[in-house]
């Protein structure tokens, strides 16, 4: 009976795992078409200083709007566009796109806003990366420094001297580097001293409770492993006022969240940097 059983749900397994399959191979066909089509969006997310409450910068995220109107979350698209390769040509009109950006925000009056961009493994392992970056800040012709790469530690699990060597070019060449997540995936603390970073970021799960009883260790550990290193830190995620009091008391520099500002389209974030600074 048990070999039957097992017998049957390898079958179910097997079915389910083909639907799978199917659908993730029927997105990656979707998505190779509608970023063709110029159907992908790059929103910002505002940065602020905490103490001052002035904008310094955003996140750029990713935004997938399919042809009838639905958004499709990057959680459940990126992961598919690395598997598919996509994320190389993405990732490279993410950049040159952040990149306008900045040059447009500076002819507006805010030259000191910087925006980061979030870059996967898979672009990391192509040659002609850190060209490609250093090349695109070239092109638009803006500061280097004001343009971030978001880096998470899962970059270091495999070649970590390859991702250490394409970092400290960039740096070379004056782009900053942020750390994201920082605690929920794997690292090397030896590998970690190695990176020349400017900020760290602390993953929002270490912020969601931060204001109640005995819940903000490890929040605090890494702001003040932050601090040791010389680093900027930005907490992410803040949703209420009591987590960015906690966060003031504990000496973390800057915020970005809900609390402040969702992501939103470019000329959105324009008219929010004219009313918050
Ligand atoms: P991430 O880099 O950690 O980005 C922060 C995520 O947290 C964003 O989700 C943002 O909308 C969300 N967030 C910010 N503040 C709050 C808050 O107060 N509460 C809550 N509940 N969420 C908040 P999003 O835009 O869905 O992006 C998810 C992830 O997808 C990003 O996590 C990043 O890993 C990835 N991603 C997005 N855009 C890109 C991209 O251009 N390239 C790559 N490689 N990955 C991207
Ligand atoms: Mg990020
Ligand atoms: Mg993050
Ligand atoms: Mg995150």
């Amino acid at each position: 009976l048990a070999k039957k059983s097992n017998q049957f749900h390898f079958v179910y397994y097997q079915q389910e795992m083909e639907e799978k399959t199917l659908w993730r191979l029927g997105m990656i066909r979707q998505l190779r078409t509608d970023f063709a089509e110029k159907r992908l969006e790059l929103w910002y997310q505002p940065q602020l200083n905490l103490n001052t409450g002035k904008v310094i910068g955003a996140e750029a995220l990713l935004r997938w709007k399919t042809a009838d109107g639905n958004f499709i979350s990057p959680a459940i698209f990126i992961p598919l566009a690395e598997y598919s390769g996509l994320i190389i040509d993405i990732g490279d009109w993410v950049i040159n796109k952040a990149c306008s950006t900045i040059k447009s925000l500076e002819s507006n009056g805010f030259g000191h806003v910087g925006i980061s961009v979030n870059v996967s493994i898979p672009q990391f392992k192509k040659d002609n990366f850190v060209d490609n970056v250093i090349q695109a800040t070239k092109t638009h012709k803006i500061p280097p420094n004001k343009l971030e790469l978001e880096i998470t530690e899962n970059i270091l699990m495999d070649e970590p001297q390859v991702v250490v060597d394409a970092l400290v070019k960039l740096k070379k060449e004056g782009i900053s580097i942020a750390l994201d997540d920082f605690g929920t995936g794997y690292s090397s603390m030896s590998y970690l001293q190695q990176l020349p970073l400017d900020r760290l970021k602390v993953d929002r799960s270490f912020i969601t409770h931060i204001a109640e009883p005995g819940k903000a260790i490890i929040a605090e550990t890494i702001i003040n492993l932050g601090k040791q290193m010389n680093l900027t830190v930005i907490a992410e995620g803040i949703e209420e006022v009591a987590q960015q009091e906690y966060l003031k008391g504990l000496g973390c520099d800057e915020v970005q969240g809900f609390f402040y500002a969702k992501p939103m389209p470019e000329n959105e974030f324009l008219t929010f940097l004219k009313n918050n600074s």
